[in-house]
């Protein structure tokens, strides 16, 4: 399958990358929309959160410990935002799961 994230995760094409494990990537985002903001994959593809089953619930699990963990290290101690993009509505554009971690700014609610 022809899919961007998968590529990076197998290291096909280069990332900069903030944590790298068997399971997970971390990676700075090409176009930041605030000081911070880093991805989170899943190394094995999964389409978007839509397609996630209970058998994924300590890969999700360690997803999110890994993030607290980043942003803890990042000094993100003012708060940061954590969203995951389902589909055409949602605002997906790589139909690989990834998990954006915002931070260092105050950010607005409602999104747009
Ligand atoms: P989404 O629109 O939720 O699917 O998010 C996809 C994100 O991937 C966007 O924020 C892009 O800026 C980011 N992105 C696309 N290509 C790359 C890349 N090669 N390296 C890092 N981030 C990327
Ligand atoms: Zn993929």
């Amino acid at each position: 399958m022809d899919c961007l994230f998968c590529s990076i995760a197998q290291g096909q094409i280069p990332s900069n990358k903030l944590f790298e494990d068997e399971e997970i990537l971390a990676f700075y985002d090409i176009d930041p929309q605030a000081p911070i903001h880093f991805l989170v994959i899943p190394k094995k593809h999964i389409d978007s959160a839509a397609a996630l089953t209970q058998q994924d619930g300590a890969l999700l699990g360690h997803i999110y410990a890994t993030i607290s963990r980043l942003c803890s290290e990042l000094g993100c101690e003012n708060g940061y935002r954590v969203v995951t993009n389902v589909g055409q509505d949602g605002g997906q554009s790589v139909k690989h799961l990834h998990f954006h971690v915002l931070a260092k700014r105050s950010l607005a609610w409602p999104p747009g």
